[in-house]
């Protein structure tokens, strides 16, 4: 299976997480259903945590990139570990203050902040804002001065790492909505613009090379390079940041053409990183900046799995045999947006051998509603439990009502123990914010 210890076949041959039985599971929340194995988040926290306490003397903060999964649940998990978040959008941020997240640990990130969610991040005390564009910065620092405060900031910049990865997830090359570029001279420019700021408080420097990135040399590099920035900065204008972001992007096991890393094996990405770091601070004569990294996907995503119930099978003899689930895109958009691979079992019938390939089809009103194509699986029947692995990262975060379906419930798992983290939706969910003006009454 993947590389995850709380995932493992039971006596009945049910698949099992968290020490529950997923067929039970199905049976007592129903399906679809989002299953988080809590251990694991912790573990994944705890090691990334535990590496910068232990390489860099503490010098250092993870952020859970709750991009990947966010709700109220998460953050308190992140705010037991001690760790930070990042947030991306007001929804985020007032999911964290809701949740009592410390905001001086909260990264607020975005390419395009919109004035409210500025005016929420400063009045909430969000410890750092990670600038990405000029009239941010001008419509923070007016937002700071009116309210006589100080706003530390990180500029977003783009180092030019070409990453190994969907072009969608790569984020720092030149060409990129994100960012200021170091290698065009930008990046140094909104330096000199941000400091001059009366209300911002310069600290550094953030970017993110992209997602679901395997190469440890891709990370190293885009340390290296904005070390070196730093320097550079440090050389034209007297600045030397104090601070460092390298964002996230650690890649994980989806299907057996993914390395499987265990969750020490992360600590050697983080090794890796500190270690050039570490190299550049002395090569440059610079501080050892405080170090954030800001992993998403590798906390939650193998943490997570989504039970369905098999429905309709459709044999085109000589082509295709669609095994339809009753979920789809609107639970898991993400091989209709990347061609994203999964893997697929049987949850009650985990033992049997795979005897055919088939493609595991949502029930949206969209050919391209598919979950896995061409998998290999055991001969299905309508009523199986099928589980799909590793969707514990961007799966409920990108889900929808499309086709007025519900977005799943989600449970927590842990030591035989299941609770809700989100409720079923119901249909008076779905119509509660519809209005029926006079005109049509
Ligand atoms: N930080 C930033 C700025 C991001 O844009 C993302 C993802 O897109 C992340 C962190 C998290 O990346 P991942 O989930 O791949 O670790």
């Amino acid at each position: 299976m993947n590389s995850r210890e709380t995932l493992k076949i039971n006596e009945k041959g049910h698949l099992e997480i968290g020490g529950c039985d997923c067929v039970e599971l199905a049976a007592k929340f129903g399906t679809p259903l989002y299953v988080f194995d809590e251990k694991y988040i912790r573990d994944m926290m705890r090691v990334y945590r535990d590496t910068i306490a232990k390489e860099y003397g503490g010098n250092g903060l993870v952020l859970y990139a709750s991009k990947a999964f966010s709700c109220m649940a998460m953050y308190k998990i992140a705010a037991s570990e001690h760790i930070g978040v990042d947030v991306v959008s007001g929804g985020e941020l007032y999911t964290a203050v809701k949740a009592g997240f410390p905001a001086d640990k909260i990264y607020m990130h975005g390419n395009n902040k919109l004035k409210s969610e500025l005016e929420f991040a400063v009045e909430a005390g969000v410890g750092t804002i990670i600038v990405d564009s000029y009239d941010e910065a001008d419509m923070l620092d007016e937002l700071c001065a009116a309210r006589s405060v100080k706003q530390k900031v990180l500029i977003r910049i783009n180092p030019g790492v070409e990453a190994h990865t969907h072009a969608f997830v790569q984020t720092a090359r030149t060409d990129s909505k994100f960012g200021f570029s170091v290698s065009d001279g930008t990046a140094e420019k909104m330096t000199a613009y941000i400091l001059k700021k009366p209300n911002l408080e310069l600290h550094g420097y953030h970017c993110h090379i992209g997602s679901q990135i395997f190469e440890k040399q891709s990370f190293v590099l885009a340390a290296q390079k904005a070390m070196d920035f730093i320097a550079a900065v440090k050389n034209d204008c007297g600045f030397e940041a104090d601070t460092l972001n390298i964002g996230g992007g650690f890649g994980i096991w989806y299907t057996d053409e993914d390395a499987k890393i265990d969750v020490k094996g992360y600590a050697g990405y983080l090794e890796a990183l500190i270690a050039a770091v570490k190299e550049k601070a002395e090569e440059h004569s610079l501080k050892q900046p405080f170090l954030l990294i800001e992993p998403g996907r590798s906390i939650v995503g193998e943490a997570g799995i989504t039970l369905y119930t098999v429905g309709a099978i459709k044999d085109i003899p000589g082509i295709k045999k669609y095994v339809a689930i009753d979920g789809g895109m609107f639970d898991n958009p993400r091989y209709a947006l990347y061609q994203s691979k999964y893997t697929v079992l049987l949850a009650n019938r985990a033992n049997d051998a795979c005897t055919e390939k088939v493609t595991i089809a949502g029930k949206c009103c969209e050919s391209g509603d598919l979950i896995a194509v061409d998998v290999p699986l055991p001969a299905a029947k309508r009523g199986d439990i099928a589980a799909v692995l590793s969707t514990g990262a961007y799966n409920y975060s990108m889900a929808s009502n499309y086709n007025r379906n519900f977005i799943p419930p989600a449970i927590l798992v842990n030591e035989g123990r299941a609770e809700y983290i989100i409720k079923p939706q119901t249909y008076e969910d779905l119509v509660r914010n519809d209005v029926v003006p006079e005109s049509l009454k």
